[in-house]
């Protein structure tokens, strides 16, 4: 995932990035930030019918399973945009996805990064469930790894080799797992699990541009003339680190709070510890910002007290089964109650 606060990015002088970035500037972009929040909220309020439904069970996840395939995913290496180990990482996704009966498609499209002269070749992966369903809802993360480990202090270390297990490697794996069951859970919508390209193929931070993948995605969607509405995206990012904590991002609910209400209130249902019911003190930018903007409702479920973000030790060892069982109780009881 990206970077942290607004405080950051106003220093930086991004005007753009202030309204992205800060939980409460003033100004006109803020008021479209609300206008869109409106609708969204409006939209999401609309579709959703979650009936208490107290028969509806969650997936029998096997969070050791999804630690294995971390583990496989991670020693492939650095899986970054347009490299062989993202080569390697899409054959071993699709065989995957493919024998468990998921229908995968790639949206294959061109990046131009600021700091690198030929556009690199991106494809974000899609697999489907119930590809025939008009009303969807999407699981998503980004599946590509940072070219630099720029949390490092010594920047001599920024271009080892790093794995990036959490950031970029658990949502991949959770939904490796997430394919064993996903099939025989009582879902009356379709389920596309959505793996988005180029989030941070950054190799000069500061100037390098995040999110093609998701943009990308977007962008299709809003001006594509397909059969299906999404009615809601939720965006994994960082959710097997030791400990994780996953508080309320304030984008998400600024964007589509009415979604964020509704998968935190099954958090609490069943009493996973890991999503806490307040507010976060940091405002994510994230792939789920750009779905958002496409008329996506989507919200993000991270864990920033992760202390090895882009760093060499953002590694298998510094994760763990127990967020990622919680994160699936959740998503799998609310899935089957989305209408
Ligand atoms: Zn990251």
């Amino acid at each position: 995932m990206l970077r942290l606060s607004s405080i950051l990015l106003l220093a930086a002088g991004s005007i753009m990035a202030a309204w992205i970035f800060a939980p409460r500037p003033t100004g006109a972009p803020y008021a479209d930030a609300q206008e869109t929040q409106v609708a969204q909220r409006a939209e999401f309020a609309q579709d959703r019918n979650l009936p208490k439904a107290l028969n509806v069970s969650p997936a029998a996840f096997d969070a050791d399973r999804a630690m294995k395939y971390l583990k496989e995913v991670c020693d492939i290496g650095p899986r970054m945009s347009g490299s062989e180990g993202m080569k390697k990482q899409q054959a071993l996704m699709q065989k995957h996805f493919e024998a468990l009966g998921g229908k995968v498609e790639y949206q294959r499209f061109k990046a131009n990064q600021k700091s690198v002269k030929q556009p690199i070749e991106m494809a974000n992966m899609i697999v489907s469930y119930w590809p025939e369903r008009t009303r969807r809802v999407i699981f998503c993360c980004h599946y590509d790894t940072r070219p630099l480990a720029d949390q490092e202090e010594d920047p001599r270390k920024w271009r080892e080799p790093f794995v990036s297990a959490n950031d970029g490697g658990s949502g991949v794996a959770f939904l490796m797992e997430m394919a064993h069951h996903i099939k025989d859970l009582n879902i009356n919508v379709g389920v596309d699990f959505v793996f988005f390209d180029g989030e941070e193929y950054i190799l000069e931070p500061g100037t390098d541009k995040y999110f093609f993948g998701s943009e990308y995605f977007a962008a299709a969607y809003k001006n594509g003339r397909q059969k299906h509405k999404y009615l809601g995206a939720i965006l994994l990012d960082m959710i097997a680190g030791k400990g994780a904590r996953f508080p309320r991002d304030p984008n998400s609910v600024l964007l589509a709070g009415p979604l964020v209400d509704s998968v935190w209130k099954v958090a609490a249902e069943f009493k996973c510890n890991s999503f806490v019911h307040r507010d976060g003190t940091i405002v994510v930018d994230d792939d789920h910002v750009p779905l958002n903007r496409g008329g996506i409702p989507a919200i993000d479920i991270i864990d920033f007290s992760y202390k090895h973000w882009h760093k060499l030790s953002d590694t298998p060892d510094n994760c763990a089964p127990e967020p990622m069982a919680e994160v699936a109780k959740v998503l799998t009881v609310w899935v089957q109650r989305v209408k």
